[in-house]
């Protein structure tokens, strides 16, 4: 593989694989399975429960394991991710259209050369509000309170490419935030 730089010139970036939590839970479970199953064969002489559950066991670990890896180029001296097509939609979701709108229609320029075709990328800015916590009196007044975040996002619409910075892509990647979406 050719080595993909950090925009802000830190060094090559690497590919940082990470699996849903959902796949271990999976893997987990068809264990177990497999677990009873030979519990059962030392213990029992009926046949079809460890058959029915060896089946569902193996079902569940090779589910598990195919469950698609979220796969990020990621920089290890900033933390910053370099996020492509697919993983744009798997992370923002309903917001991907907007922030690839509003990518398009930049005029600001940013400081960061795009890696793929060396281009200047373009930057954004977003609006992220944290989401009102009703489940108690303290997380209300504390949600309701907090200012609204105003994030710089950079990024390449040739390449449909976005660079985040550590602390957006744990904006992003968290669930406690709406994006505004504003015309301008
Ligand atoms: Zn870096
Ligand atoms: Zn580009």
């Amino acid at each position: 593989m050719v080595g993909v730089g950090c925009p802000k010139g830190c060094g090559d970036l690497e590919y940082k694989d990470e699996r849903p939590g959902s796949s271990f839970a999976l893997i987990f479970l068809g264990a177990i399975c497999l677990i009873v199953v030979v519990h059962e064969l030392v213990f029992s002489v009926d046949l079809f429960l460890p058959v029915m559950l060896s089946i569902a066991g193996l079902w569940m670990i090779y589910y598990g394991f195919s469950m698609d890896k979220l796969s990020r180029l990621k920089c290890g001296v900033c933390k910053g991710v370099l996020i492509e097509t697919k993983q744009i939609d798997d992370l923002l979701k309903d917001d991907a259209y907007y922030f690839r709108k509003r990518l398009e229609v930049s005029k600001n320029v940013s400081s960061y050369d795009c890696p793929d075709c060396n281009e200047k990328m373009r930057r954004f800015t977003i609006t992220a509000r944290q989401k009102t916590d009703y489940t108690s009196v303290g997380g209300f007044v504390v949600s309701a309170l907090s200012m609204d975040k105003i994030k710089q996002i950079d990024g390449c619409s040739m390449c449909d490419l976005l660079w985040l910075d550590v602390d957006e892509e744990n904006l992003l990647s968290g669930k406690g935030h709406n994006i505004i979406r504003n015309s301008q």
